[in-house]
């Protein structure tokens, strides 16, 4: 068997990824597809915790251009990652795996509160955790829940799913001439302003020492590839 370099994981995935073609809603073939890949890390005895967004159902800014106080709509946009986390349990759930949902804001009947100590002992457990409800609180994101989640329960790195492979010198979709980093500095990425994660996620990962990896969520294997070592998508480092 292979050699693990990463052996505690936190894998952020948009909202927006799970609706798939349709662009709104949760698409099962997704939902099928990510769990298949998660199965597969799990069974080489890799502990899985996962921080999903809400963009496929509701953002705080959208609220606030038709009108609605920002905060209401933040809390409405964690809500929905609460919706999004519960459907990536159950598939989970239906190919085996064990899973808790834990929630940065109290909702007892649907999932557990989000505790530090208990996070860490289901994942020491073999349990995929789910971070739903972000960090709690409106003007956040998803992705700084994943920077600050992956630092409480001392993960090793940050897996950020994405549609495309990787961090580019441009926009792949403008530039035909962009190309892909394979390792760049945390420092070169805020210099050279790469859209990588929101700047508060990532100070995060930068002044707590933890890697992100940007790579394609949506090409079958990768998940495993980047636990064995391989060189896919964009390390981002100190
Ligand atoms: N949100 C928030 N606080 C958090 C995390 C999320 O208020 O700690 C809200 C915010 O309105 C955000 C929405 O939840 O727009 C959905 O999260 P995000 O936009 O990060 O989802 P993604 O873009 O990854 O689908």
């Amino acid at each position: 068997m292979a050699q693990l370099k990463y052996k505690r994981i936190l894998l952020k995935l948009s909202g927006e990824a799970l609706s798939g073609e349709k662009g709104y809603g949760i698409d099962p073939t997704v939902l099928e597809q990510y769990s298949l890949e998660i199965k597969r890390v799990i069974e080489l005895g890799v502990q899985v915790a996962i921080v999903i967004g809400g963009g496929n159902i509701f953002r705080g800014i959208q609220g606030e251009r038709s009108g609605m106080d920002r905060v209401q709509g933040d809390y409405m946009g964690m809500l929905a990652t609460v919706i999004n986390a519960m459907a990536i349990q159950s598939s989970l759930e239906q190919h085996g795996l064990y899973t808790r949902v834990m929630s940065a804001i109290k909702m007892e009947q649907v999932c557990e509160p989000y505790v530090r100590r208990r996070a860490v002992r289901h994942l020491e457990k073999g349990r995929v955790v789910i971070f739903g409800a972000g960090t709690g609180n409106p003007y956040f994101t998803t992705d700084t829940t994943a920077s600050l989640r992956a630092i409480e329960v001392e993960a090793d790195v940050v897996l950020k799913g994405t549609k495309v492979d990787g961090v580019y010198t441009a926009d792949p979709f403008k530039d035909k001439t962009a190309t892909r980093y394979t390792t760049i500095s945390f420092q070169d990425v805020y210099e050279k302003k790469l859209n990588v994660m929101d700047l508060t996620a990532f100070t995060l990962c930068k002044e707590n020492n933890l890697p992100i990896i940007v790579f394609d969520m949506n090409r079958a294997n990768n998940l495993v590839k980047l636990v064995e070592g391989e060189d896919i998508g964009t390390l981002i480092t100190g």
